[in-house]
């Protein structure tokens, strides 16, 4: 049994399955973290908060005494942005104290000091975006709306078996959501994302959703197609009486070793034009072959070759097309 072709595939036992094996789990061994001794609103905001670009240990430590020294939403309002930054201090990116700070002064003026209790709403506050409404609206309102951060994406993504991303992965977030049990649903997917199903090396043998699990390890990466090189080469076409000036690649040669090919020419008559251009890929260059119908340089130790004999030569490719283009073949 698996959570199948894609997470908005899944079979609702699957779902269900699903819901009550990871509700279970989380139950038994979820972190006891200071923020979840409740679920009011400002607790589960200011830890939201915290809790972006920062790790939860460090949270931990500034958490409670942030709330000491502002225990309320309206004590918050009221207080000095410079002491909001000191309470702040230790935590890094400022801009999220002010948002912090900004949104503490809308909501006591404007919303007659209520926070929104949807995540629609939550998302027109300063420095609220999908995933931060998402979550505060769930935890500390029971809105059922899926919270998708990097751990919950990771895991919806090897559950499915899929690279989901964008609206998809939204949709597939909200199919799976208990409904009834979303801010406890939304949890368990961060904490199993975030000490189990872990980036590297995920915990798999004690993973409570191992059954329903796609990949049941790392999805393997996603090969970019080599990004293909452009190189420019030119060859002499030297070709007398009836006969053309050929040489062999080295016998210990990486590619094509022993193989027969045009002399290189470094230096090309310079200010003339080539006889003619031609089009050659190999594996990840494309090559624009220039061909001079120039003397061999003097370095080359080459052979020549009767035209009627080339065809029982073993040319290179590169060779075969140039002589084929010269009419010579
Ligand atoms: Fe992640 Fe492994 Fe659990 Fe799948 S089985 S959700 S890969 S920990």
């Amino acid at each position: 049994m698996t959570l199948g072709r894609q997470i908005e595939g899944l079979q609702r036992n699957d779902r269900k399955q699903f819901r009550r094996r990871l509700l279970a789990w989380y139950g038994a061994y979820r972190r006891d973290l200071p923020w979840r001794a409740n679920r009011d609103p400002y607790r589960v905001w200011l830890s939201e908060i915290m809790l972006q670009q920062t790790r939860v240990a460090a949270v931990i430590e500034h958490y409670q005494e942030f709330l000491r020294r502002f225990p309320t939403m309206e004590k918050l309002a009221a207080a000095r942005e410079a002491s909001v930054l000191a309470a702040w201090s230790g935590l890094g990116y400022y801009r999220r104290a002010r948002m912090l700070h900004a949104t503490a002064k809308v909501v006591a003026r404007e919303y007659g000091g209520k926070f929104p209790k949807t995540a629609e709403a939550w998302r027109a506050l300063p420095g609220v975006g999908r995933y931060t409404a998402a979550a505060i609206a769930s935890i500390a309102f029971d809105e059922p709306v899926a919270a998708i951060d990097g751990n919950v994406e990771r895991v919806l993504q090897r559950v499915s078996g899929k690279r989901l991303a964008g609206e998809r992965l939204w949709q597939g977030a909200n199919d799976l959501l208990d409904a009834k049990r979303p801010g406890d649903f939304n949890q368990a997917m961060m904490e199993l994302g975030a000490v189990v199903c872990t980036p590297r090396t995920p915990a798999c043998l004690t993973c409570p959703v191992i059954e329903l699990c796609v990949t049941r390890g790392e999805l393997a990466a996603t090969t970019k197609p080599a990004r293909q090189k452009r190189r420019e080469i030119q060859y002499a076409l030297d070709h007398r009486d009836g006969e053309v000036f050929l040489i062999r690649r080295p016998s210990d040669a990486s590619l094509m070793p022993g193989m027969w090919e045009l002399p290189e020419l470094v230096h090309p008559n310079g200010g003339s034009s080539p006889s003619f251009t031609l089009r050659h890929s190999i594996t990840v260059t494309d090559y624009t072959v220039r061909v001079w119908h120039a003397a061999a340089p003097g370095r080359f130790a080459g052979k020549w070759i009767p035209q009627e004999r080339l065809r029982r030569v073993a040319l290179t490719g590169l060779a075969r097309k140039i002589l084929r283009k010269a009419e010579m073949l």
